[in-house]
């Protein structure tokens, strides 16, 4: 029995984050990306961390607001209105998800779409809708697409079947896949047959938040499966939506988690802060 390839996600955003350290270097203007962080959420404290660091190591610089768990919606939007005028910032990013009684949504489209690197204003889903590749696209279904393409350049004509339909990660993979000739399948909590569905998939990426939910019976032997879940177990230890292991032996390629698509997010965060600088 030959056991799937494991796509190594750390390896494959190491390299993009060298390639854009060179690209960064030639450049006249260094490019700022601001995250702003509302409240004490552990969790986000730490992405916001790993993404600062993840600057410096390529040459952006770094511009951070934080803010108290009872900041008012007018104090996060003023935030987003000094970064929107400050031309030394051309990547803004509000780290999701902030205290419940904000609004999210409405602050999100206070951001200058050509400084949205999380993809996520009205302009910017459109142009990714529209095939406008001067838009910015959301990070981690970038990211996955690039593991994908780390093991099939060409993925014209293959069924490619995602389940969950999130703004930030099912609906926009939905349309890269479009893009890439994929024939596409997007699959949801009121989807009839899941397990069958899935059996059709050339490509099945799974962003449910479900520890080990995709069984091996699922998987179409030979397909390229992309674990999107992150999920904290009992032993405190991560798994993805895939159950790993046995799936190994059904699929040809498959990411791991950690080390598949998380790595791959922030290089690509990287990625379009470099695009919004380069204008
Ligand atoms: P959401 O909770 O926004 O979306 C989950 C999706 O899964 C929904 O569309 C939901 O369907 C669907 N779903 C839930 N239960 C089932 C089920 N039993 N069968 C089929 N579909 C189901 O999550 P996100 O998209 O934001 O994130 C998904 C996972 O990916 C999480 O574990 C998150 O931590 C991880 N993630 C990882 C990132 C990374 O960098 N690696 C980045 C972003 C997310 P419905 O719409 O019908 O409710």
């Amino acid at each position: 029995m030959t056991e799937a390839q494991i796509i190594d996600g750390k390896a494959i955003a190491a390299a993009l984050r060298e390639t854009l350290k060179s690209q960064v270097e030639k450049m006249h203007t260094q490019p700022g990306l601001a995250v702003i962080l509302v409240g004490d959420d552990a969790a986000s404290a730490v992405y916001v961390r790993n993404k600062i660091k993840a600057c410096a190591e390529i040459g952006i610089k770094s511009f951070e607001a934080r803010l108290p768990e009872k900041a008012a919606q007018e104090d996060i939007a003023a935030e987003i209105k000094a970064f929107n005028d400050n031309p030394n910032v051309h990547g803004i990013l509000l780290q999701l998800p902030v205290p419940k009684h904000l609004d999210s949504d409405a602050l999100i489209q206070m951001i200058d779409p050509t400084k949205d690197v999380d993809g996520l204003t009205y302009i910017n889903q459109g142009k990714l809708m529209a095939g406008d590749e001067s838009g910015l696209a959301p990070c981690t279904p970038q990211g996955a697409l690039k593991l994908i393409q780390s093991v099939r350049s060409d993925l014209t004509g293959l069924h490619a079947v995602i389940i969950g339909r999130s703004l930030l990660f099912g609906k926009p993979m939905a349309q890269i896949l479009l893009a890439e000739n994929c024939t596409v399948t997007t699959a949801h909590s009121k989807t009839r047959d899941l397990e069958h569905v899935c059996q059709s998939a050339d490509i099945l990426i799974a962003a449910v938040g479900q520890p080990k939910m995709v069984k091996e019976s699922w998987i179409k032997p030979g397909a390229i499966v992309i674990d999107i879940g992150i999920n904290r177990q009992e032993d405190s230890k991560l798994c993805g939506d895939i159950d790993f292991e046995n799936a190994k032996t059904t699929a040809s390629a498959l990411t791991p988690v950690p080390g598949g698509v998380g790595p791959m997010t922030i290089a690509c965060l990287l990625g379009n802060t470099v695009k919004a600088a380069n204008g």
